[in-house]
């Protein structure tokens, strides 16, 4: 029995429709957090603002209430708490665990694509340039909920993080931990597509002193060419029409069939779906297949 209130979130960038891999994170989150008793926060993650599309926010939000994934308390907007954003990058440089770099996409590239730190002994000047997070032990494994425990090797997730982008912006590494501190968000749940990136977050708790959050990273969604469903390969958005079916599928997706076919309501497909929630149903992998979900056009 824990003594801690479970707080959860859905948190999707609003650069697009809500598609059928998105469903599948935000139906995740809400089931483990409603099974146990929890709070499910949605956050928009409007941090990267030339990719993010006016009213996309609203749709977001209008398809999660379609398919009665109702939130608690209010929506986080990223783009509102830059200053936060700021003094967390205060409290690390103060640190002396940050610093500039001039280097280019292209410049890492060319050496191989890892960032092997070339400019942390440099003392370049912050502005015009990227900061970022001197990581001289990263976290490297962690106990996922429902992969067990992980170790995290991948070069560049574990490679000194960009928490502050050479254009001004902040990083999605530093907001989203940032974020999940300032909400008290302690259990996370979402696509195996960031299972890597994990490193790089548990790294930047240990920094702060803050007790990180319990992961699990479900699998993602892939079409049969290999691809996760993306808003960037346009996935089919979610028809509102069909929210039961699209629940139903989800489920599906999440291990649940035998709950998934046996409702003629969302409210009562959704309510079973929690009293069933548990990880041992949900399949260890990185990814699946689902056929039709890309659009053709
Ligand atoms: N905003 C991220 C996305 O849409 C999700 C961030 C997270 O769950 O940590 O992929």
């Amino acid at each position: 029995i824990s003594s801690t209130h479970y707080v959860g979130r859905f948190a999707p960038s609003p650069t697009g429709p809500l598609h059928f891999g998105s469903l599948i994170a935000a139906l995740a989150s809400y089931l483990d957090a409603k099974a146990h008793n929890g709070t499910w926060l949605v956050r928009m993650e409007d941090i990267d603002a030339p990719r993010c599309i006016a009213g996309a926010d609203k749709q977001i939000l209008d398809c999660l209430a379609a398919h009665e994934l109702i939130w608690d308390g209010k929506v986080r907007y990223q783009s509102a708490h830059l200053g936060d954003y700021d003094k967390v990058l205060a409290v690390l440089r103060s640190q002396q665990v940050l610093y500039a770099c001039q280097c280019t996409r292209k410049q890492i590239k060319s050496t191989g694509g890892v960032y092997t730190g070339t400019c942390r002994e440099l003392g370049l000047a912050e502005s015009g340039n990227a900061l970022r997070f001197k990581c001289d032990q990263p976290v490297t494994t962690f106990n996922d909920n429902l992969l067990g425990p992980v170790e995290i090797t991948d070069p560049h997730a574990l490679e000194d993080t960009v928490l502050r982008r050479r254009d001004g912006l902040h990083s999605y590494n530093l907001v989203v931990v940032a974020d999940d501190i300032a909400q008290g968000v302690n259990h996370i749940v979402r696509g195996s597509d960031l299972l890597a990136t994990t490193a790089a977050h548990l790294t930047l708790y240990r920094q702060l002193g803050e007790q990180p959050p319990a992961y699990a990273h479900i699998p993602v969604a892939a079409t049969s060419s290999g691809r996760k469903l993306s808003k960037q390969n346009h996935a089919r958005p979610l028809d509102n029409r069909h929210a039961l079916n699209n629940l139903q599928q989800a489920l599906t997706f999440l291990g649940f069939a035998d709950i998934a076919s046996n409702h003629t309501t969302t409210a009562s497909l959704l309510s079973a779906a929690i009293n069933a929630w548990q990880y041992n149903s949900v399949p260890k992998q990185h990814e699946i297949i689902v056929d039709g979900a890309e659009s053709t056009y």
